[in-house]
């Protein structure tokens, strides 16, 4: 079992495959042009996957695929199902946009993948192509049809912005509830690298709308995930995300890497440290001893809350959110 610097148990990976992505969501991605890391400073999918194994074995039982968008890294599906294929009861799940789930749910499914986060911020067209720089409504509605009709478990992603899309919190949960999916409402998070004037709404001001048209309440939270969930007056179960308020980060089970290879202990802060020469030179058990040591100094909790703190430099394509 793994164990950070303030006692809490460590079972969850993040992989981001990419940073490169074929939208630019003004909240994650900056406006002037800027040059994606070259290809060859990646690590291959092997080199991710003997640290990957590395993890299992040492405790790490929860991974999420993510990226940049993951699914625009060629061969994923083998990567999915090296991973599967070594473990297979372990939790593993994708976020994605979406927009290429028509011609890949069915290869993801088949590879072992379960369950899939889908980010969807509006279900006007015009919204949607404001926010993502690019018109993907139609392929991204596409895509949740695919992912389901496959048998994927979807979940979906929203970050409410005021102003451009918080008129359709409630549509949106309408959707999801119609589909028998869950929404996920993810409180914007500030960052260096997100377009300056947008503004997110926080978790108290998101229910607020939500009890515009339904009266919830509050189930609370589910094992060590960041969601609380909500349940409508008719039975459907929701879930919001708030760091803003940082409860969850006292029991924070999450380490996330990079697809350059660097692992980085908490969303917030630019600490991190490379496990690229110990994976590239076959040194695993560096790779490990890297690991507990950027676990034992993963901070306290995120700064998202503290006005007098800079704004975070982390980039959330190249995280993984
Ligand atoms: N490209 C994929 C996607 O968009 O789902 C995966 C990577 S994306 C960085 C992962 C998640 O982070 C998405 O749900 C996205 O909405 C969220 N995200 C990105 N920037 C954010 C921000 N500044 N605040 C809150 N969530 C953000
Ligand atoms: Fe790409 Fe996801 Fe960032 Fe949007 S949020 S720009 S889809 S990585």
């Amino acid at each position: 079992m793994l164990i950070d610097g303030h006692g809490r148990s460590v079972n969850y990976l993040r992989v981001s495959v990419t940073e490169r992505c074929n939208f630019r969501c003004r909240y994650c991605m900056p406006d002037k042009p800027f040059s994606w890391a070259p290809r060859e400073n990646l690590l291959s999918f092997e080199e991710l996957f003997l640290f990957i194994k590395a993890s299992i074995d040492e405790g790490i039982n929860k991974i999420r695929i993510t990226g940049g968008e993951p699914l625009l890294r060629t061969d994923l599906d083998g990567f999915i199902k090296m991973i599967s294929d070594y473990k297979s009861d372990i939790d593993l799940a994708l976020t994605t946009n979406g927009y290429l789930l028509p011609q890949t749910a069915q290869k993801l499914k088949d590879a072992g993948l379960k369950r899939l986060n889908i980010s969807l911020d509006s279900l006007k067209p015009e919204v949607a192509q404001q926010i993502a720089q690019k018109d993907v409504l139609k392929d991204v509605l596409k895509g949740i049809e695919k992912a389901l009709e496959v048998g994927l478990k979807v979940k979906i992603n929203m970050v409410p912005l005021k102003g451009i899309n918080d008129n359709e919190i409630v549509d949106i949960l309408d959707f999801c509830k119609e589909r028998n999916i869950e929404v996920r409402f993810i409180e914007y998070m500030e960052n260096a690298l997100a377009a300056d004037d947008l503004k997110g709404l926080l978790g108290k001001e998101i229910l607020e709308k939500v009890k515009e048209k339904y009266t919830i309440s509050k189930i609370g939270r589910e094992g060590e995930s960041p969601s609380f969930s909500y349940l409508t007056d008719d039975g459907y179960k929701f879930g919001l995300i708030d760091p803003h308020k940082h409860d969850f980060c006292e029991d924070c089970n999450r380490i996330r890497l990079t697809a350059e290879g660097n692992l980085i202990p908490c969303l917030y802060f630019d600490e991190a440290m490379s496990i690229k020469d110990a994976v590239q030179s076959g040194d695993v058990p560096k790779a490990v001893e890297i690991l507990k040591t950027v676990l034992k100094d993963k901070p306290k909790e995120n700064r998202w809350n503290d006005e007098d703190s800079e704004t975070s430099s982390r980039a959330f394509y190249e995280t993984g959110g």
